[in-house]
């Protein structure tokens, strides 16, 4: 029986592995094995509300155990190290417990087909200081680490501003009278930059109505620090210009035209000068694992792997590469596919046909990327972008309501390939009782 690894059970290798547990798996056609370093999955783009705490992962995140069993697949715990092409096997690391102590030592894991599914972290240029003083969300760990200061600095701005600190009496300071504000940079305003900005100040005023003491919608400055001449380059100049016009109401100071040179642990230096800040959040550009580039595969400068139309890495016979990991240009196409989790998406659905029919011994398909647009959510129905339709090649911009659900819709196309149908709407159905019965905003 032929084996299948994929590395990695993000918001393609999850889909992934679900598809080809179903289809192979459970007719004992394959045995697949899904690897990845957590426990837990939780969908990237969710990232961001974990941050506010508008979203609880506890509820959210699931787990690979649980559902490989439900879905005929394996699940290993580990994180990928190397790579023998030649045995075909792959290298997993020494894991470790939560206290740093060693639990298993380095493992050999065989395989006929490989694929690495294991996305890709932001982009610090090389720069030490990014590393050493900003917060990033590239886990649901760091997401919650920066959701945790956040909620600390609110604390100690609201003991620091509440001179009466007798909970029966109101305190007497007006907004006016407060001595500071708690300042967050984001750098890098694209989607992620964007969402995020927004997020936090839908955090602030669920703080204040919380009844959290001189919390107010203006205790909260946010900068979001862009090179590019505006917000959102990769979206049209309209979509880019409504999205500042909604932050800019909200209280976003947008800095475009900024190169960030240097980080401090309260302050960037900026090409435009310095800026004070409480809190710094890079969320400029992605480069994929490093180590990549060291497997003896063909690789792009981000450490991305190069991969033909079939999915197979450049020059391999037996290693995939799908999501953010990977580069792949359509022909004819100017730039890249992007790493989106509608590409993602896209490429686990093309990866999982392309193992099938190996298994069956037919010919491989090529990937095609329809793209469907973007959308960015500035709040709730306050989520605008610009769809495509592939058929007449025309994009039109959506906004409101209608871009709001569309977005949702998003999460919930990929519950849907998790779970299949029925279960999936016992899960909507759960999420809309929660919504209706738990706070709006994680306190802890
Ligand atoms: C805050 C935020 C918001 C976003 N919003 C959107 C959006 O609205 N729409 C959109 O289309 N895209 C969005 N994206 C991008 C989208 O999340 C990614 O493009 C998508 O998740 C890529 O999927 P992937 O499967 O390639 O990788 P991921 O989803 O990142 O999954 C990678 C998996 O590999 C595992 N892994 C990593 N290294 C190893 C290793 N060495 N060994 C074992 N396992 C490993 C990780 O634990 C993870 O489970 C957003 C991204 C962020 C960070």
């Amino acid at each position: 029986m032929k084996k299948i690894v994929i590395v990695g059970g993000g918001a393609g290798g999850l889909e992934l592995a679900t598809r080809l547990g179903q289809k192979l798996g459970k007719y004992g056609l394959a045995e697949v094995t899904l690897i990845d370093r957590n426990r837990t999955h939780l969908w990237k783009p969710l990232l961001h509300e974990v941050v506010s705490g508008s979203l609880d992962t506890g509820l959210e995140a699931i787990s690979y155990r649980a559902h490989s069993s439900e879905n005929h697949y394996y699940f290993r715990m580990g994180s990928l190290c190397g790579l023998d092409k030649e045995k075909r096997q792959l290298i997993l690391a020494p894991l470790e417990d939560h206290h740093g102590k060693q639990i298993l030592q380095q493992r050999f894991i065989d395989y006929d087909y490989l694929v690495l599914a294991i996305g890709a972290s932001s982009n610090d240029f090389g720069n030490a200081s990014v590393h050493e003083h900003c917060y990033r969300l590239d886990s649901a760990q760091e997401a919650e680490d920066f959701h945790l200061t956040f909620l600390n600095r609110f604390m100690q701005y609201s003991e620091e501003n509440c001179l009466n600190m007798d909970p029966e009496t109101p305190c007497e300071n007006t907004s006016e009278d407060l001595s500071d504000t708690v300042t967050i940079s984001i750098v890098g305003a694209g989607a992620t930059g964007v969402e995020l900005a927004a997020e936090l100040y839908q955090a602030v005023d669920q703080l204040e109505r919380f009844g959290i003491r001189e919390i107010h919608h203006s205790s909260l400055e946010v900068n979001l620090i862009e090179a590019a001449d505006r917000i959102l380059p990769a979206l049209s100049e309209s979509v880019s210009g409504k999205a500042a016009q909604t932050l800019e109401e909200q209280g976003v100071k947008i800095l475009c035209n900024t190169m960030v040179q240097e980080v401090h642990a309260n302050s960037l230096q900026t090409s435009s000068g310095e800026i004070h800040s409480d809190l710094i959040v890079w969320a400029a550009g992605i480069k994929a694992a490093e180590f990549l580039s060291r497997l003896g595969l063909q690789t792009n400068r981000i450490h991305q792997v190069e991969i033909e139309a079939t999915l197979l890495a450049k020059g391999e016979e037996r290693i995939f590469a799908i999501g953010d990991c990977c580069s792949f240009t359509p022909e004819g196409a100017q730039r890249p596919v992007p790493p989106t989790a509608q590409a993602a998406h896209q490429m686990a659905k093309l990866c999982a046909d392309n193992l099938i029919a190996i298994v069956k011994r037919k010919p491989l398909q090529t990937f095609e990327y329809y793209d469907h647009g973007t959308l960015v959510s500035l709040g709730p129905f306050k989520t605008l972008g610009q769809l495509l339709n592939q058929m007449i090649k025309r994009k039109w911009q959506v906004e409101g309501k209608l871009a709001y659900w569309l977005y949702a819709s998003l999460y919930r196309q990929h519950q849907l390939a998790l779970y299949g149908g029925r279960k999936f709407f016992w899960i909507w159905l759960s999420s809309l009782l929660e919504k209706r019965i738990k706070p709006k905003l994680k306190l802890y």
